[in-house]
This record gives C-alpha cells, sequence and structure tokens, in this order.
C-alpha cells in the first residue's frame, strides 16, 4: 500500500463549459512519485496540477526513456465513477517498463494511485453521455546525464483530462490509409511497448494520410510489408465470411486492452473468431468477393471505430455499403454499456472509485 501524502490546491478551477475535445484541459490535482536506485519508489504525493521543473539535460528529452498509459473513468448513471480494466493497464506498464529499462512499478500501486487521483478529482468527471475522465499515466527518466545508459532516477506522474464524446451523433465510420513506405515497428523492436517513440515515428505517416484525406494510418509489419499490424493508436479487426480476425501479437503490435475485451465478448458471443496473419492481399480479395462484411479499430479512445473505406495504393476498398456493421455496433453498445455500470459485467471489468 502507497503512503499517497495530499496536498489540496488552493485555487480550484472553474469546470469547463461547451465542448470538452481531448486532452487540452486538466483538473485541479496530479500525483507524482519518485524512484531513486536504491530506495525504490518512494513520495507518492497528490499535488496541485502544475508545471515542474527539470534539467536541460534530463535524460527523458534526449533519448527518450519514458512509458504511458490511457484509460477512462466514466461517471455511471447510478452516480458511480468507474475505471475499466485498470489491472491491465498495470500489468502493461510492467511489460512496457521491461523493454525500456525503466524499473517494475507494483501493480497493485499503479491501481491505487489512479483511483487515489481519480477520486481526489471526482467532480471533474463528466456527466453527459459518451464523455468521461481520461487518465494518463506517464513515467519519464530523469536523471541530468548525457551518456546513453538506463537512467536512475524517474517521476511516475499522473494527469487527468475531461473529455468530450468521441461521437457526437452515433458511430461514424473513417477512412483508412494502409501505409506502404513508413513501418511504424519490427518485431525486435519496442512496437509492444507503450511508448512515445513509437508515436514519433508515426507522425511523418499520419501527415501524409491527413493530407490525402485519410483520418487514421494501418500499419504493415515491417519486413514484408505485406500483412496487417495495427491502426495509429487502435488494434484493428476484420469480418470475413463471418470470421472475426485480428492480427496475433507478434511483438511489434501494442497488446490493446479493448482488444482483448473484445475477443473475449466476440467468443462469448459464439463467433468463430482467430488472432492471425492477415495479409493485404488477403483483405484485397475478400472485399472484392463480397466476404469483407467488417472492419473495425479497437482502443480506449474510441473504443470501436468502425472503418467505411480503406486505401491500399490504388485501391480504395468500400466496406459492406458503408455504413456501421452490425458485430461494431453491438461491441460498441456491449462495452461502454459495461464501461459505465448499465450492463452487467459479467468478466469482472468494471472497477468502481
Ligand atoms: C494504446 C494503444 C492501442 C489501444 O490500446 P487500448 O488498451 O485498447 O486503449 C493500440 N495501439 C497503440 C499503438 C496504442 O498505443
Amino acid at each position: 500500500m502507497l503512503d499517497i501524502k495530499i496536498e489540496k490546491t488552493t485555487n480550484p478551477k472553474a469546470k469547463p463549459e461547451g465542448p470538452l475535445g481531448f486532452g487540452k484541459i486538466f483538473t485541479d490535482h496530479m500525483f507524482i512519485m519518485n524512484y531513486t536506485e536504491g530506495k525504490g519508489w518512494h513520495d507518492a504525493r497528490i499535488v496541485p496540477y502544475g508545471n515542474l521543473e527539470f534539467s536541460p539535460a534530463s535524460m527523458v528529452f534526449h533519448y527518450g526513456q519514458e512509458m504511458f498509459e490511457g484509460l477512462k473513468a466514466y461517471r455511471g448513471d447510478d452516480g458511480n465513477t468507474y475505471l475499466f480494466r485498470p489491472d491491465m493497464n498495470a500489468k502493461r506498464t510492467n511489460a512496457t517498463n521491461d523493454r525500456l529499462c525503466i524499473p517494475h512499478l507494483p501493480e497493485e500501486d499503479f491501481v491505487q494511485a489512479v483511483k487515489a487521483i481519480v477520486k481526489m478529482d471526482e467532480d471533474w468527471v463528466p456527466t453527459e453521455k459518451g464523455t468521461s475522465l481520461y487518465v494518463r499515466p506517464f513515467i519519464i527518466a530523469t536523471d541530468d546525464f548525457l551518456g546513453v545508459a538506463p537512467s536512475k532516477t524517474y517521476l511516475f506522474i499522473i494527469i487527468l483530462s475531461p473529455s468530450g464524446a468521441y461521437y457526437a451523433s452515433g458511430l461514424e465510420p473513417v477512412g483508412i490509409w494502409i501505409e506502404d513506405d513508413y513501418v511504424r515497428a519490427v518485431k525486435g523492436g519496442m512496437g509492444f511497448a507503450k511508448t512515445g517513440g513509437n508515436y514519433a515515428a508515426s507522425l511523418a505517416a499520419q501527415v501524409k494520410a491527413h493530407d490525402a484525406g485519410y483520418s487514421q494510418v494501418l500499419w504493415l509489419d515491417g519486413v514484408e510489408r505485406k500483412y496487417i499490424e495495427e491502426v495509429g493508436a487502435m488494434n484493428i479487426f476484420f469480418k470475413i465470411d463471418g470470421e472475426i480476425v485480428t492480427p496475433m501479437l507478434n511483438g511489434s503490435i501494442l497488446p490493446g486492452i479493448t482488444r482483448d475485451s473484445v475477443l473475449q465478448l466476440c467468443r462469448d458471443w459464439g463467433y468463430r473468431v482467430s488472432e492471425r496473419k492477415i495479409s493485404v492481399d488477403e483483405l484485397l480479395e475478400a472485399q472484392k468477393s463480397g466476404k469483407l462484411e467488417e472492419v473495425f479499430g479497437t482502443g480506449t479512445a474510441a473504443v470501436i471505430s468502425p472503418v467505411g473505406k480503406l486505401r491500399y495504393k490504388d485501391d480504395v476498398m468500400t466496406i459492406g455499403d458503408g455504413s456501421i456493421g452490425e458485430v461494431s455496433q453491438r461491441l460498441y453498445d456491449t462495452v461502454t454499456g459495461i464501461q459505465t455500470g448499465k450492463l452487467e459485467d459479467k468478466f469482472g471489468w468494471r472497477f468502481i472509485i
């Protein structure tokens, strides 16, 4: 159990009015904990949200030794505040930390810290349908040192940001750009880790896709540029001839918690489900023969993001009739229903604050 010291703000901010958007508004407090080699994690505290001061030599600025997580707190119709599977974020934190030589953070401490900061700023959890309080835990390397080596000191910080409904008026299908030049990650690299470097590597392709009128990039494998990996910040699913298919976790794909939840639900509902290699050629063929029934992305931000159009080189594939698929809609309704306390939580995914 962490002993969390609390320093309350003396200057609470006004709650936002109007559209929240994403990631621009922050609450009154943040959680901070230090790591020092030989001492471990120490000085867990909740303090007023504000700027931090760092030496320009701090290692995180130079070699990117950092990790982050993302989850949401939801206000239920019953007035309770819920988290969705934060134990999985805790586990994934340590998988990321191992890859980046960041010391382990005990899973129960991660969950305790998330609960404590959300509890502290619980009145910032928005109540309108589809809104949530986005929770962003992250760890940065803080040694003042320009040598290339793992840092001996770190900060674990959690900030909170009220965010608007991802879909203002029902699920909306997006257009996706299958990138055939840039790659995001390779086996043996850090594609499975949730770390800023993967996002830095993705920006050039994202700009290219946006310029061409597509909202997201779908990555291919880094070696043959032939097999489907994942979307920018989402995993990807296909319904091909009745079967639900998603790329298997191969080391270069981020193991999404929404992905895992969707797999469990689809299996529970009796669909044929497989995690395997999927080539672009297979998709093109399935689409031409009318067997590519649905495509959707999964991730904390959108939960389910139906894909209406996929572009690969000179081919533009329209998925189904371009509207929302039946499985996409059912998954969205079920996952958000569990998250907000409306539906039975038979898998034990909901944590109450
Ligand atoms: C976070 C993330 C996802 C989605 O993971 P969830 O746990 O479902 O939110 C997918 N891909 C990448 C690259 C990510 O960073």
